[in-house]
């Protein structure tokens, strides 16, 4: 009886709304509001969006596994077996048994003792750099580290210094001169980054790591799957190697690979491994097939390089050095026209804008993956040097 009568909404708090109005306005004013867009994805290339169907060059599926077959179907089997939830958090009823898996491949094919796997990359790395450094030490950053590498260093109340990008003579003179002050010490960085697509020079920072008795970890969200094996000698080096699943493996969820005794550690500690519940059981059964994948099939990983290097030929850029090539346009506004260009054109080029970047670098962000065939790399190349600040 009274409780089938609809409710009552809840009455909108004065102030809060027209402190929400009052942001929206601002950001719309400086081109800057973002709006959730529909898309409808069937594989990593095409989409419908709008009710149009595009080809997209703004998705991080970098191999196209999110939909692979072998993906899909280990994702179904795994909801019949486990069910869609993981329950509750790793450290209590969460770690269903296709966790142990993973982590044994990840630690495989990152030639590591032991890997632990988080919720997401973001989780990942809000909760490493807490578990690992706290208020005495030192975290030196590249200042174009992605919102989550900066979200944990703050969570982690040490001293954050950064330097300017992949500027490794800033590094070691910010080492040399606060290092010696601090306890321990964790340099940050990404191995290809995510807005400029250019490498970090890793063989450099770690060899500054050794200097300094410094740590080096990297984020390789953009670089696993996307660059070949021929061209990671150096991330060998790197002793904390963090990751997701969430892009060129086509799923979610992040991970750390490090010895044996760090994962333990930052499994006791990491605040977002502990206090979160388990991936779901399917996502866990396709992160898991999709690294069969892409160590199973002959060329896969390295194919989405070569797609951007056919595009920076074509468009007259500089060689790509990974999936990822930005055209830098500056003022947001006119990053969004020239995603609206590209858009009449059938190719979906999302525009991205501060605070994701710089201000005044908005950009249109291009994304290859390994299933984008050839004349539409072409095709876009075409329309992007038309649309080119000369
Ligand atoms: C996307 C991204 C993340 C976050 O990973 P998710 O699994 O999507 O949370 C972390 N670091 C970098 C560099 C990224 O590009």
């Amino acid at each position: 009886m009274n409780q089938h009568r609809p409710r009552q909404a809840s009455p909108p708090a004065e102030s809060l709304e027209r402190f929400a109005a009052e942001k929206l306005a601002a950001l719309e004013a400086q081109h800057l509001r973002r709006r959730l867009e529909e898309t409808a994805r069937a594989d990593g290339v095409q989409v419908v969006r709008g009710g149009r169907p595009m080809i997209s060059f703004s998705c991080n599926d970098y191999l196209n596994l999110s939909n692979h077959p072998a993906v899909v179907a280990a994702a179904k089997a795994a909801l019949d077996k486990y069910g869609a939830g993981a329950g509750a958090s790793r450290l209590v009823t969460g770690n269903h048994p296709l966790y142990a898996e993973l982590e044994g491949k990840l630690a495989r094919m990152k030639r590591t003792e032991a890997a632990c796997v988080f919720g997401s990359g973001y989780l990942a790395n809000i909760g490493i750099v807490p578990a690992l450094m706290g208020e005495g030490d030192l975290i030196v950053l590249d200042e174009l580290g992605h919102a989550c590498m900066h979200a944990g260093a703050r969570l982690a109340r040490a001293t954050v210094m950064l330097f300017p990008h992949n500027d490794i003579e800033t590094a070691g003179a910010l080492l040399a001169e606060h290092r010696p002050r601090h306890r321990h010490c964790l340099i940050l960085t990404e191995t290809v980054f995510s807005m400029d697509g250019d490498r970090a020079p890793i063989a450099g920072l770690a060899r500054l790591a050794a200097a300094h008795d410094a740590w080096l970890m990297t984020d390789d969200a953009h670089g696993f799957g996307v660059l070949p094996a021929s061209e990671r000698d150096d991330y060998d080096m790197v002793p904390l190697k963090m990751g997701t699943l969430s892009k060129a493996v086509g799923v979610y969820g992040g991970y750390l690979c490090a010895s044996r005794a760090v994962v333990e550690l930052v499994e006791n500690r990491a605040r977002s491994f502990i206090y979160t519940t388990g991936l779901p059981p399917p996502a866990v059964a396709a992160a898991s097939a999709a690294l069969d994948a892409i160590e199973n099939t002959p060329g896969l990983a390295g194919a989405p390089l070569a797609k951007a290097r056919l595009f920076t030929d074509r468009a007259g850029l500089a060689p790509a050095q990974s999936s990822v090539v930005p055209v830098v346009l500056g003022a947001a506004e006119r990053a969004l026209e020239a995603s609206r260009a590209l858009a009449d054109q059938g190719f979906l080029v999302v525009a991205i804008r501060p605070p994701t970047v710089p201000e005044n670098t908005a950009r249109l962000r291009i994304a290859f993956s390994a299933g984008h065939e050839d004349a539409d790399v072409i095709r876009l190349a075409e329309a992007v040097r038309a649309i080119l600040p000369n």
